[in-house]
């Protein structure tokens, strides 16, 4: 039993004597009662030997930290409140004054703002680097650099970096590695193994908010580790921080996840057939999706991604950009995306419900990458309705808005 699939589903849960369900209960406390003041001296909240306080661990939370590890081939886990509470819970437990961090400049746009933000006003540095160049990445880190952000694909324009040379240069220099893996959620790599020998990234974040949840309606994150020091040191500015999750969101979580895999898949199918699709259209000058041949990135996918797939596909998640032909203007690419009518504008992915959203690139990024085509970029994720009706839907709007 190694496949993650089959774990999250036949996992350890032992349930009340005598109701033996299978999906795990909700247990909600602040307060946890102790039978003795010996008990309540001994019990020590940065393990999980026992119960002290609700913001410490429940069963139900417990369960999900147990369950998050498993799936991402992780040993231990924190919850949090968001995806983006696990980039700051990463950067608040190992920067301090006078260190640096380095970030992908195509990263998740809000680590970028936390850097640029508190992390600059505590005298904590930063850089953004090329994630597509690993020479890059190589010369900026320093003395100083004491984490490394690592994110696959890039958010909103896709490029699929050098993950193994860039952990393996981090792991050589000695600076902690952190993933961002909302994307492949666990399904599409081993952020642990990446190369099948053991090379991965000291941390995994992830926004729970997107595969796990499932629905669009719950936010959580986690930060998943293999080392024991390293997760402690997450969990004390966890505790520190004050940072928890409700029962509820976590129950919610746990009843999406034995059904996470067929939700990828469904949504990564989806995403290629209409990438491929609006690869031939002429309003679009380019497409940005790691499995298509030609994208940024493509063959480090398929070296990291290639596998985790038993068809032999690769495994990618639902997403995927097009940059829309310089000759259309801004206002009718807005127009395009107001025109749709099952894309709904919103933030946010692996909901049921396909979502779109128009980026202001250049704001985004330091320079305009070598590999983009000028346009404006547009990014579509998908949900779960038939891939014929969010096809007939793009086309229905690029009619109305994006004249030939
Ligand atoms: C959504 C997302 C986050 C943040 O998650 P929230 O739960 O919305 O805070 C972080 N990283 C990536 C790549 C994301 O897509």
């Amino acid at each position: 039993m190694t496949d993650p699939r089959t774990q999250l589903i036949h996992h350890p849960y032992q349930p009340p004597e005598g109701f033996a369900a299978p999906q795990p209960g909700v247990f909600k406390a602040s307060t946890v009662v102790f039978p003795h003041v010996a008990a309540m001296r001994s019990r020590d909240w940065k393990y999980k030997q026992g119960y002290t306080y609700g913001l410490h661990g429940t069963p139900t939370t417990f369960t999900l930290e147990e369950r998050i590890a498993t799936l991402e081939g992780g040993l231990q886990c924190v919850l949090v409140p968001s995806g983006l509470a696990a980039i700051a819970n990463v950067a608040l437990a190992l920067l301090k004054t006078g260190d640096e961090v380095l970030i992908p400049d195509n990263a998740y746009g809000p680590n970028k703002a936390l850097a640029e933000g508190e992390l600059a006003a505590f005298g904590i540095a930063h850089q953004f680097y090329d994630p597509m160049e690993v020479a890059d990445l190589a010369a900026r880190i320093g003395e100083r650099t004491k984490l490394v952000w690592l994110e696959a694909a890039g958010s909103v324009t896709m490029e699929f970096p050098d993950l193994i040379a860039q952990a393996r240069l981090c792991r050589e220099r000695g600076v902690t590695s952190a993933l961002d893996n909302t994307w492949g959620a666990g399904l599409a790599f081993n952020a642990f193994d990446l190369d099948g020998q053991g090379l991965g990234v000291d941390i995994s974040a992830h926004a729970l908010t997107k595969y796990p949840s499932g629905g669009g309606d719950v936010l959580m994150g986690s930060v998943t580790t293999r080392d024991e020091a390293l997760h402690l040191k997450i969990k004390l500015t966890h505790m520190r921080l004050g940072l928890g999750v409700g029962a509820n969101d976590a129950e919610a979580v746990l009843r999406a996840l034995p059904s996470i895999a067929l939700r990828y898949r469904a949504q990564d199918d989806a995403a290629r057939a209409l990438a491929r699709w609006c690869a031939q259209q002429p309003a679009f000058a380019q497409v940005l999706h790691p499995a298509l041949p030609g994208a940024p990135g493509h063959a480090h996918w398929q070296q990291v991604c290639g596998a985790a797939d038993a068809r032999g596909n690769g495994a990618a998640a639902g997403l995927f950009s097009v940059m829309i032909d310089e000759r259309y203007s801004a206002a009718q690419v807005d127009a395009f995306c107001d025109a749709l009518q099952l894309f709904k504008l919103g933030y946010s992915w692996g909901g049921p419900v396909s979502l779109v959203v128009p980026y202001d690139l250049a704001a985004m990024r330091q320079r305009w990458p070598a590999h983009l085509a000028r346009g404006t970029l547009v990014r579509f994720s998908m949900g779960l309705e038939a891939v014929a009706d969010l096809q007939a839907d793009i086309a229905q709007a690029m009619a109305k808005a994006l004249p030939a």
